[in-house]
C-alpha cells in the first residue's frame, strides 16, 4: 500500500474541551460488529464518505468515513488515529445508504456491502502523473523562429500539453519544443489526467422510432427529466424495439448531465448490443464484469468515480460503483436468474436497482418480452408504470410456434430429434436458411449408467449426477468441477464395458445433427464452446455473416442476438424446466423458451418454433404456442396469491450447512426449535435441500415464509441470535430466494 496522501481541506473541531474528534469508519471486511471508531488526529479533517486509511491489528487498512454517532462509551484512550486521508471522491450519502440499505435487507455485515462497492483497490491510488509543458514568465529568447512562435501561441497561458502533442498543434518537430524548454520559455508541469472514455455522441440521430416506439420513448424520456424516482416496466415481443427506446432513455439522460447505468444478465454475451450501443452514440461504454482485468477495473472505477462515465453497462455489481449522479438504470431482461447473486452477499440486483434509483432519485427501467411475476404485480398495485410495444418492429410477424408431441411422433430408439422436427430442419437449411437447435444441458449425457446392474455415476461431494464430457472422454460434476475419467468398468459390479450414456446432452445433438445432416455447416454454443466475449462475438459474426448453417446450443443462444438468416428454432426438449418442485419453475420455462422462439424469424422471412414436449397440453406450451403470456401470468398468480406465496407474500430461506452430516441435522433442528412463531409467520423444514450435498457440504433447508405485511429481517435477525452454532456450521441467509437448490 502506498503512503497515504493527505489532502488539504479545514481540520475538524473538537467538539468540546474534553472529547477528542472521533470518525466512524466502515471497512471492506465482513465483521459484524459494522463501523469503528477512529480519533482524528489533529490537524486533519474528515467527512463521512473519505477515503481513509486505519490502523486494525497490525495492519493498515482503507476504510470510508462512515455515518452516524461514535460511541460515547469508548474512551478516548482506546481509539487509535486515523492514519491518512486518501485522494478519491469520498463515496456519496446516496451509495453509503445504498451500502447500508443493503445490508440490513439481506442480512450481511456491512463491511461485506462495502467491499462491493471497492472492487477495485488500485483505484484508490492516485492515477499515474504524465508529464507535459507549460509556458515559463520569460523573456522572448533572442532567437524566435516561426515554428518556435507557433509553439508559444498553441498555449494557453496556465494550459499543459504533452510534448508531442504540443508540436502536433503547432505543426514542428519536437527538437523544435525541447528547445524552447532550453531557452527557459517552457517549463515542464504535470498533465491533467486523461480522460479515460470518450463520451457518447448525443448529436447522432438515432434510428426513426416507430409511433409506439415514439410515444414508449417520450413517456421514459418525461421521466428522466423529471430528475425523480420512478419505476416503469418496459414490455414488448422480442424484437419490438425495447432497446432502442430504452438507449433513447439514456440519451436524455446524458443531456440532463446525470449517469446511466444498463445492467444486462450476460455482459459477455453482449457483443450485438455493444455494436448497436456505438451505433447510436459513436463511442463504446463504459463496462463492468468479473472478467475486466485489475487495471481496467481500477481506470473505470476512478472514472465512474469522478462522473467521466456518461453510460456504463454492466453485469449486476455495477449496482456498486460510486456514480456521483444516477439518473437512470435500466435492467434488460428484468426475469433473468442471472440478476441474483448467490455466494456472499447473496442480493437480486434488479431489486436493489430499484433501491438505488429510489435513494438517487433517479428514473428505473425494467426491460423484459417476459417480465416476472413480482414486477408484473408491482406494476398491478400501481408502484411501476407499465409501457408496452405490442408488435415486432419492421416487417418482422411473431414466430409461429408448435407443440411437438413426442408421444405422437417420437424420435427413432436412440435418437432425440423427432422426425417432424428434422423434417423442418431439412426444408429450412434446403431453402438456404439458418435452424437452431436448443438444449439447455451441458456435454454429452446427463447420465451414465450400468446395463448390468444399474449403477448411477455420482459425484462423490454433490447430490448429482456425472454428465459425461464426449470431448475430454471425461465425467464432469457441473456443481463443484469434480472430474474423472469414464472407467471401463462399472465401479459397483466390474462388469465390463456395461456403462451406458442416458439422456442427451447439446453435444448428443451435436453428434445427431452431424450424422442427420452431414453438409450443414455447424457451430456450436455453449458455455465450454464459447468461453468469454471474444468468442461470443465471433460466433455472432460468423452467424450474422451465413458462415453457418445450424447452430446447437444451451441458453446462450437464447440471448438477445439478432441472426436475420435464422427461421427456424427447434427445442430438443421442451419439458426440461418443469421438473422438480421451484416454486418458479413454470414461470422460468415459459420465460427460457420465449426468449429462445424470439431468435426466431426476426426480419422478412417468417419464423417457425418447434418444441418437443411431452406434455403439450401443459399451460407453459400453450402459452407459448397461443402467444398469451398475460393469461399465463395470470393463472400462476391465481395459484400463489391463495398460499402467500411470492410475490404474495414473503419467503426467506436458511440454508444451514456441515461436512459432518450430523451436526448439520443437530444445526439444522436447533434452528427449527427456535424459529420464530407468530400470526402471518410459517416455517418450513428443516429438510435436506434438493442438493443435500453440495462441495462436500451437507445441507439442511429452513425456509420462513411470512404474509406480505410481515417484516422479515428483524425476525431473522433474533432467530439467528438464539441459537449458538457451532463454528464449523454455516448459515446462508437468502431473503427473497429465487432458486431452491
Ligand atoms: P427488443 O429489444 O424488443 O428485442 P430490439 O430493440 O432488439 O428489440 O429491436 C429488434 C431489431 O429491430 C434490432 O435489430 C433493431 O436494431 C431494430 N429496430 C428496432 N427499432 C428500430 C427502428 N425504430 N428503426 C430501425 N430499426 C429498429
Ligand atoms: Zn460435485
Amino acid at each position: 500500500m502506498q503512503p497515504p496522501r493527505w489532502k488539504s481541506s479545514e481540520p475538524n473541531q473538537p467538539a468540546g474541551v474534553s472529547s477528542v474528534p472521533r470518525i466512524r469508519v466502515l471497512l471492506p471486511l465482513p465483521l459484524a460488529a459494522g463501523a469503528y471508531d477512529y480519533r482524528i488526529p489533529a490537524g486533519m479533517a474528515v467527512q463521512p464518505g473519505d477515503f481513509v486509511v486505519v490502523p486494525l491489528g497490525g495492519r493498515q487498512v482503507v476504510g470510508v468515513a462512515w455515518d452516524g454517532p461514535s460511541d460515547p462509551d469508548l474512551p478516548a484512550s482506546k481509539l487509535r488515529d486515523v492514519a491518512g486521508l486518501l485522494d478519491v471522491p469520498p463515496m456519496t450519502e446516496t451509495l453509503r445508504r445504498f451500502v447500508t440499505w443493503v445490508a440490513a435487507y439481506t442480512l450481511s455485515a456491512p463491511g461485506a456491502v462495502l467491499r462491493m462497492a471497492m472492487s477495485a483497490p488500485a483505484a484508490l491510488e492516485p492515477p499515474p502523473a504524465r508529464a507535459g509543458w507549460q509556458l515559463a514568465n520569460a523573456e522572448p529568447p533572442s532567437r524566435m523562429t516561426p515554428g518556435r512562435a507557433r509553439v508559444l501561441a498553441a498555449l494557453r497561458p496556465g494550459q499543459v500539453m504533452a510534448g508531442a502533442e504540443l508540436a502536433a498543434a503547432a505543426g514542428v518537430s519536437s527538437a523544435v519544443v525541447r528547445g524552447l524548454a532550453d531557452a527557459g520559455m517552457l517549463v515542464p508541469a504535470l498533465l491533467p489526467p486523461g480522460r479515460a472514455f470518450a463520451p457518447p455522441d448525443l448529436a447522432l440521430p438515432g434510428p426513426v422510432l416507430g409511433p409506439e416506439q415514439d410515444s414508449a420513448a417520450a413517456a421514459l424520456r418525461a421521466q428522466v427529466a423529471a430528475r425523480d424516482f420512478g419505476v416503469t416496466l418496459l414490455t414488448g415481443v422480442t424484437g419490438s424495439g425495447k432497446t432502442e427506446v430504452y438507449l433513447d432513455a439514456v440519451a436524455e439522460c446524458l443531456r440532463e448531465g446525470r449517469q446511466a447505468l444498463v445492467l444486462l444478465p450476460e455482459i459477455a454475451l453482449s457483443a450485438q448490443w455493444l455494436e448497436r450501443f456505438r451505433r447510436r452514440f459513436g463511442v463504446d461504454p463504459a463496462l463492468w464484469h468479473s472478467e475486466l482485468g485489475s487495471k481496467t477495473r481500477a481506470k473505470t472505477w476512478r472514472a465512474v468515480a469522478e462522473g467521466e462515465v456518461g453510460v456504463l453497462v454492466g453485469a449486476r455489481s455495477a449496482l456498486f460503483l460510486p456514480f456521483p449522479d444516477l439518473g437512470l438504470i435500466v435492467v434488460d431482461e428484468e426475469h433473468e436468474t442471472a440478476f441474483k447473486q448467490e455466494e456472499g452477499v447473496v442480493y437480486h440486483a434488479r431489486d436493489m436497482a430499484v433501491v438505488r434509483a429510489r435513494l438517487a432519485q433517479a428514473t428505473c427501467v425494467l426491460v423484459s418480452a417476459t417480465p416476472s411475476l413480482e414486477t408484473l404485480n408491482n406494476v398491478e398495485s400501481g408502484r411501476y408504470r407499465h409501457l408496452d410495444l405490442p408488435e415486432r418492429h419492421g416487417a418482422a410477424g411473431m414466430a409461429v410456434v408448435q407443440a411437438l408431441d413426442l408421444r405422437k411422433t417420437p424420435p427413432e430408439r436412440g435418437r432425440f430429434l423427432a422426425p417432424p422436427l428434422v423434417e423442418a430442419i431439412r426444408e429450412t437449411l434446403a431453402r438456404g436458411e439458418q435452424a437452431m437447435l436448443f438444449l439447455n444441458r451441458r456435454g454429452y449425457a446427463p447420465l451414465t449408467l450400468c446395463r448390468a446392474c444399474g449403477h448411477r455415476m455420482r459425484c462423490p461431494n454433490c447430490t448429482a449426477w456425472l454428465v459425461e464430457h464426449r470431448a475430454q472422454k471425461r465425467l464432469q460434476c457441473h456443481h463443484c468441477g469434480h472430474a474423472e475419467p469414464i472407467p471401463p468398468t462399472c465401479p459397483e459390479c466390474s462388469a465390463p464395458g456395461t456403462l451406458t450414456p442416458v439422456g442427451p446432452g447439446v453435444e448428443r445433438v451435436v453428434e445427431e445433427a452431424t450424422a442427420l445432416f452431414p453438409d450443414a455447416r455447424r457451430i456450436v454454443m455453449a458455455s465450454d464452446t464459447i468461453p468469454g466475449p471474444a468468442a461470443a462475438a465471433a460466433a455472432a459474426a460468423a452467424i450474422s455473416d451465413r458462415q453457418v448453417d445450424l447452430i446447437i446450443g444451451t441458453q446462450i443462444v437464447a440471448k438477445g442476438w439478432h441472426f436475420p438468416g435464422l427461421t427456424l428454432v427447434g427445442v430438443v426438449d421442451a419439458d426440461l424446466g418443469l421438473a422438480g418442485g421451484d416454486l418458479r419453475a413454470a414461470e422460468r420455462t415459459l420465460q427460457l423458451l420465449h426468449q429462445v422462439a424470439g431468435r426466431a424469424g426476426r426480419a422478412e422471412a417468417p419464423g417457425r418454433v418447434l418444441m418437443q414436449t411431452f406434455n403439450p397440453d401443459h399451460p407453459v406450451m400453450q402459452a407459448l404456442v397461443s402467444h398469451d403470456f398475460e393469461a399465463f401470468m395470470h393463472a400462476e398468480a391465481a395459484g400463489r396469491r391463495p398460499g402467500h406465496w411470492p410475490p404474495f407474500g414473503r419467503l426467506a430461506a436458511l440454508i444451514v450447512s456441515s461436512e459432518d452430516e450430523r451436526e448439520a441435522d443437530r444445526a439444522a433442528r436447533d434452528l427449527g426449535l427456535a424459529a420464530p412463531r407468530g400470526d402471518g409467520v410459517e416455517i418450513l423444514g428443516p429438510a435436506p435441500a434438493p442438493l443435500a450435498l453440495l462441495r462436500g457440504r451437507h445441507r439442511r433447508r429452513l425456509l420462513l415464509k411470512a404474509r406480505k405485511d410481515v417484516q422479515v429481517q428483524p425476525l431473522l435477525r433474533e432467530w439467528l441470535e438464539r441459537v449458538k452454532l457451532p463454528n464449523s456450521v454455516r448459515v446462508q441467509v437468502d431473503v427473497d430466494p429465487v432458486g431452491f437448490l
